[in-house]
């Protein structure tokens, strides 16, 4: 998605994760998967990309379509929440890594401040360049969510 160079965030925006955890856990937040992010896992734990999607995620309709996302557990908190920290950390989801430069996040002035009733890491600590963000809205283009329909035809 070409940026115009009088974005609001052309000098970058600031964010730094204070670990809070608000993002993993206890809420039924989603997590939708790329195709990407089910062959990293498949790879990691071993399995078919079917026993993956049975064992650690479900489909949902999001309205405008349908995907795939994360399980939670019994008190919401996202499936690979374990032992204080993500225990995929290394292959989280694009969703996850990508935080919080998500194109609806970054679409405008309103909607990134909007962002500090969620999460305490916006607008504080390490500024984070134009080009930089502009690496993750750009990835996420290429990377789009899992289409469950093609799923079942794999
Ligand atoms: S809500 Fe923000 S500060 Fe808290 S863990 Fe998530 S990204 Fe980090
Ligand atoms: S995959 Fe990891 S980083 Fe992403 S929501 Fe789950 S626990 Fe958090």
């Amino acid at each position: 998605m070409p940026m115009q160079s009088d974005s609001f965030y052309a000098r970058g925006l600031r964010f730094s994760c204070t670990e809070c955890s608000l993002c993993c856990r206890f809420d039924s937040g989603y997590v939708f998967l790329s195709d990407h992010d089910i062959h990293s896992l498949t790879q990691r734990f071993t399995l078919s990309r079917r026993q993956f999607i049975d064992r650690y995620c479900r489909q949902i309709d999001v309205g405008i379509a349908a995907r795939i996302t994360l399980r939670e557990q019994k008190n919401l908190d996202c499936i690979f929440w374990k032992h204080g920290g993500c225990s995929v950390y290394s292959d989280r989801p694009l969703q996850c890594r990508s935080f919080p430069f998500w194109p609806a996040h970054v679409a405008s002035l309103a909607q990134w401040q909007a962002l500090r009733r969620e999460c305490p890491g916006i607008d504080v600590g390490r500024l984070h360049s134009r080009e930089a963000i502009e690496q993750w809205v750009n990835r996420r283009n290429r990377e789009p969510f899992c289409n469950p329909q093609q799923e079942q035809r794999k």
